[in-house]
């Protein structure tokens, strides 16, 4: 049965933007074997973190401290990870698999998760979101294991402001790490740079040159309020607008032509000012400016079992407890739908320090989360 709600209108991802009111469902599972919510969206594309501990501290993520880690035995276990995925792609449709953490190279069963991940789904998209320390020396690992794709981050290409940014003097080993995914087949990489004011922002057009030199996909992510030292406010952040000012003294920009498809990146084509030569892709992520809430496809786990609908979510749902009973995979399904169907409409970031004062950052901050 669907009926039509009478909630907030959300565009659908990829319906027309025609204004009619859509048919949604009434409740989870009405819309079959799906992770719908009550706004008629789909998550298709899971984000697992396999672990909050890492091993940077970037000042837009960490406290120079670190954070209290998970004990081990609070993580999920190989065999957990991989019966999780199993029912998401089994019972709930997702279609895609980017696993992350805090640093998910910190793991020391990486390659068996990714390979028993692979076991049951052999077309399965698995991608990995890394700080790349030590990847030079596990890329080919990962790779055989089966893992598809890399995204890695990288905010600066200049060793003093690498440290000041990430608190560690490690940059030469994070362009090993870049170089040897790239040797190990593990492309296109992905590179995710996010920008602080006075910090690194001057050096956007170079992080473009070297990505499209060699032919990584750049992508400018604004900073989000998830840092644990709560020090984000939106004078200090830097716009997609701004970025794409700081970019068109260098470079022509020119729309994407492909279809965005939900993907939270606006793509740019960077083209040579002079001759129009195609130089590569870039993509600019505005979560604060330009929210994509309304085609979010996202559903999220944390490293200790945890559903989280967004990013923002102040509500998490375990799973762990059911993965750890005699709990089967229908009812572990069902969980997992019914927190997805609470998803809120949006975050409410983009008012943020303008006229959103009830905005409460997530006490979890982006390591913990999974990002
Ligand atoms: N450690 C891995 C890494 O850095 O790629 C994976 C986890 S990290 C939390 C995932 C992504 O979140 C990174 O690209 C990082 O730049 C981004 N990130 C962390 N804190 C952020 C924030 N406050 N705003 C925007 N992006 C953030
Ligand atoms: Fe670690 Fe990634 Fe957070 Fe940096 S952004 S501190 S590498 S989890």
């Amino acid at each position: 049965m669907s009926v039509s709600l009478g909630m907030p209108q959300v565009k659908k991802a990829g319906a027309p933007d025609d204004g009619q009111q859509q048919t949604l469902p009434s409740r989870p599972g009405d819309a079959g074997p799906s992770l719908i919510d009550r706004f008629g969206r789909v998550a298709t594309d899971m984000r697992l973190s396999l672990i909050d501990k890492c091993n940077l501290r970037c000042t837009y993520c960490m406290p120079a401290d670190g954070l209290a880690w998970l004990p081990k035995e609070l993580l999920m276990s190989a065999g957990e990870i991989t019966r999780l995925v199993r029912i998401a792609v089994g019972h709930l449709g997702v279609r895609e698999l980017r696993l992350t953490g805090g640093e998910p190279l910190v793991r020391a069963d990486l390659v068996d998760i990714i390979r028993g991940i692979r076991a049951n789904h052999a077309d399965l998209p698995i991608s990995l979101t890394t700080n790349a320390l030590g990847l030079d020396k596990k890329a080919a690992a990962l790779k055989e294991a089966g893992l598809t794709r890399i995204n890695v981050s990288l905010d600066s290409l200049c060793p003093e402001t690498f440290a000041q940014l990430t608190r560690r003097d490690n940059l030469k080993r994070v362009l090993a790490g870049v170089d040897g995914a790239a040797a190990a087949g593990l492309g296109p990489i992905k590179i995710n740079a996010v920008l602080m004011r006075g910090i690194n922002d001057v050096e956007a057009p170079e992080l473009v040159s070297w990505a499209t030199h060699n032919g990584h996909e750049l992508r400018f992510i604004e900073q989000m309020p998830l840092d644990a030292d709560h020090g984000w406010t939106r004078k200090n952040m830097v716009t997609a607008a701004e970025v794409k000012e700081r970019l068109s003294g260098r470079f022509d920009l020119r729309p994407d032509p492909r279809d965005r498809d939900g993907a939270p990146a606006e793509r740019w084509e960077v083209r040579n000012p002079d001759d129009g030569a195609l130089l590569g892709v870039i993509g600019i992520i505005a979560s604060v400016t330009e929210p994509f809430c309304a085609d979010c496809k996202r559903t999220r786990i944390t490293a200790e079992g945890k559903v989280r609908s967004c990013l923002f979510s102040h509500e998490e749902t375990d799973l762990m407890e059911l993965l750890r009973s005699d709990a089967s995979d229908v009812d572990i399904a069902d969980r997992w739908r019914a927190a997805m169907w609470a998803k809120p409409a949006a975050h409410g970031m983009d008012h943020v320090g303008l006229d959103a004062p009830d905005f409460v950052q997530p006490e979890r901050s982006m390591s913990a989360i999974g990002g």
